[in-house]
């Protein structure tokens, strides 16, 4: 055992807020004194901050990732019935917001270098059921949505953007949350762009389908005490919107600071691991995770934990074969996410890690693959 350094995490919230503490604890009291707890004018602000930094025409906040898929899928009209094509290697919430629905999650196999929905795969789901395609920028590699629209070429398909690990992500320099027909975003704690508590937001180009998630958002109501049709209570709160716009002021940095991180692992660990992440064409990646494919997973998570290093599997089963679907959709055999969920490993990744720190973790990666 060597001698006991640090403790490096997989994400360091703390020091981000340590950071940060004057400006949030000021934001917060300001919340407080004003008591506009639901609705409030930092709710607005962010929203529209979110529209200039997106460059799209409606940012809509609620209160979850997983419901602003839900509320997503609610304003396409996707119902009992219709298909809908997601990837089986991504969390859970992207299919239970199908299922949510009704509707019938569709997995596909993916692409190894990627990580992301294989198009081939996508071409081959399309059925005459399919309402609507959800991609998933994963681990914030963007994908070339007008590679979807082509595979769903001349049909009526809806395209989704699964944008809780993307944050600030792009393809062709425009943002990921602008790219298809609406676009899903999550700020848990540890996505790029994170509050402290649950908090999510939907974004689209298109009017009528902004006014059906701001619908269903609130109570089905347009205006109080009219309700036109049953809704939820989904909205983001203003405790959480002013933190939001905290962070948000820092998002451009804290990526290029994660992008510098993964640059460096790369460089060091090319060779070493039989993969490491590369950056798809023409994309922004932003590294929510550094996800590596290697065959010595369990021999480099145990040097690693006995260097006091933290390392995770992100994801270690795909959604197609996990029993929450099994009755919804039957267990396909997908090979490309069974091997990578075999042999893909994340490191530790956040604005505030040190390349010192990075170089030190893969000394530790570089003498354990000897
Ligand atoms: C985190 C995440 C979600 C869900 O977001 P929550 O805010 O936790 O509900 C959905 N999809 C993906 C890909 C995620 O990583």
């Amino acid at each position: 055992m060597s001698t006991t350094k640090p403790f490096i995490p997989m994400v360091d919230l703390r020091t981000q807020y340590h950071h940060l503490k004057n400006e949030m604890q000021t934001a917060i009291n300001d919340v407080l004194e004003n008591t506009a707890f639901i609705f409030g004018p930092n709710v607005h602000a962010f929203e529209d901050e979110v529209q200039d930094y997106l460059n799209v025409k409606h940012a809509i906040s609620c209160a979850s990732g997983t419901d602003a898929l839900h509320l997503a899928l609610l304003a396409l009209g996707i119902k009992e019935g219709d298909e809908v094509i997601a990837p089986a290697f991504t969390f859970a919430a992207t299919a239970e917001a199908i299922c949510y629905v009704g509707a019938k999650p569709v997995f596909v196999d993916i692409d190894i270098a990627s990580f992301n929905m294989d198009i081939q795969c996508v071409k081959n789901a399309i059925t005459a059921k399919t309402r609507a395609i959800i991609a998933v920028h994963l681990f914030g590699n963007p994908v070339n949505i007008s590679d979807i629209r082509t595979a769903s070429n001349g049909r009526e398909i809806h395209i989704i953007e699964d944008c809780a690990q993307s944050f600030g992500g792009a393809m062709h320099n425009k943002k990921t949350g602008i790219l298809a027909d609406i676009a899903c975003f999550s700020f848990f704690p540890s996505k790029n762009l994170g509050c402290y508590g649950d908090g999510g937001l939907v974004s689209t180009q298109h009017d009528d389908l902004a006014d059906k998630v701001k619908l269903y958002r609130n109570h089905g109501s347009p205006q109080r005490y009219e309700h036109t049709v049953v809704g939820y209570n989904s909205r983001l709160d203003e405790i959480q919107a002013a933190i939001l716009r905290i962070k948000l002021q820092h998002i451009d940095e804290y990526n290029n600071k994660r992008r510098a991180v993964a640059a460096r692992y790369n460089e060091r660990l090319q060779g070493v691991v039989e993969q490491v992440p590369s950056e798809t064409k023409d994309g922004t990646h932003i590294f929510h995770q550094y996800t590596l494919l290697t065959s010595q997973r369990e021999l480099i998570q145990k040097e690693l934990t006995d260097n006091n290093i933290a390392s995770a599997i992100y994801y270690p089963k795909g959604l197609h074969l996990q029993d929450a679907f099994a009755d919804i959709t039957p267990i396909a055999s997908l090979p490309v996410t069974e091997k990578v969920s075999m042999t893909c490993m994340s490191l530790p990744i956040y604005p505030e890690l040190a390349l010192e720190q990075v170089d030190f973790i893969c000394d530790v990666i570089q003498s354990a693959c000897k």
